[in-house]
């Protein structure tokens, strides 16, 4: 059994990591060892793992405490669940290390311990990817995406398990939670959108839609065309070409719900159209219509919406 790892990979419960994690060691030359506070170790072991690290499950913080304390191995390959991409950060931090999030694979530019590593992570919302060269001598925390590359090939080898303490309390303790900014939030995640289209006229109207959506705690969409003039940025786009959204409460200004916006909101619940033609598509699909000029109804929303909460 060495006394230092070529890659430890930190594991929440699936062990795919650790196939990666197996692969990457065979280039680099050396050994793997799997982290986990909840993982079956003869699974980790299956997959190639020589050391099991068996952490206190107390935390992000407190096991990148335990991890941070290991003989510096070339490189931590971490799951990327939300644990994970909790825990990564907060090791580099220690380490001062390169700390890559969302990665799709990390390969070696080389064989032996020397070789640089390069790491390929989703870019664009899925549409590309970027490649980091980490060079030998640098040391990394890299999470990866999980999910993706399936169960790890089998690598079946005995296991020595190991209790891993922690040097150290939690350096960070959570006091409050705060909740998402609705104005920035991805617009997948977003609990009401309010979305503009072509059926506002001019981009001048952009400035009271927004406000209508900082009232209704909403984030703000579009249809395609506002991107494509520049109105708004590419993300904000709702549609086949664009962003897949699933709100409670979606509405939709000045918006004809062609085929290709509709796709993006099959899972929204509640739709509320404005709109001057009362024969469209997008009146079609919601809930609730209404048939207005949109440079009238927004700002009398925004009038109305005010009053109600006292502001002048
Ligand atoms: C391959 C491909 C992919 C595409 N992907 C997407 C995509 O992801 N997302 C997307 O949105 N589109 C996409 N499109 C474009 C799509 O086909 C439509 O052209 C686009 O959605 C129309 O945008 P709109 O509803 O804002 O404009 P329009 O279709 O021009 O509709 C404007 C609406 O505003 C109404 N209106 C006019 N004046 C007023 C007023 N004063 N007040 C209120 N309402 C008014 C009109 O009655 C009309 O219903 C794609 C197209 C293609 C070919």
């Amino acid at each position: 059994m060495s006394e230092t790892a070529a890659v430890v990979a930190w594991v929440e419960d699936d062990p795919e990591v650790v196939g990666d994690a197996a692969e990457l060691a065979e280039r680099l030359g050396g050994e793997v060892w799997a982290a986990t506070a909840a993982a079956a170790p003869d699974a980790l072991a299956a997959a190639g793992a020589a050391r099991v690290l068996l952490l206190d499950g107390a935390g992000a913080e407190v096991g990148a405490a335990a991890l941070a304390g290991l003989p510096a191995p070339r490189v931590f390959l971490v799951a990327g669940t939300p644990a994970g991409n909790d825990l990564a950060p907060r090791l580099a931090g220690r380490l001062g290390a390169t700390c890559l999030l969302d990665c799709a694979r990390v390969l070696a530019a080389g064989e032996g311990p020397a070789a640089d590593l390069v790491v390929e992570r989703w870019a664009y919302d899925d549409r590309a990817q970027e490649r980091w060269l980490v060079p030998a001598g640098a040391p990394a925390v890299v999470a990866l995406r999980p999910g993706s590359r399936g169960a790890p090939r089998p690598r079946p080898r005995p296991a020595e398990v190991v209790r891993l303490e922690s040097p150290a309390g939690p350096r960070a303790r959570r006091r409050r939670r705060l909740p998402a900014d609705p104005g920035s939030v991805r617009l997948a995640e977003a609990e009401r959108i309010v979305a503009a289209g072509l059926g506002i006229g001019s981009r001048d109207l952009l400035p009271v839609v927004a406000e209508l959506a900082r009232l209704l705690g909403a984030a703000v969409g579009a249809s395609r065309p506002l991107a494509d003039r520049g109105w708004v940025p590419f993300e904000r786009q709702i549609g086949t070409t664009g962003q897949q959204v699933s709100p409670r409460l979606y509405l939709a200004i000045g918006i004809s719900g062609a085929t290709q916006h509709l796709g993006g909101l099959r899972a929204a619940e509640t739709v509320v159209a404005v709109n001057t033609d009362p024969a469209c598509p997008m009146m079609a699909r919601a809930t609730l219509a209404a048939v207005g000029d949109a440079s009238q109804v927004v700002p009398a929303l925004v009038r109305c919406l005010r009053e109600r909460r006292g502001d002048r």
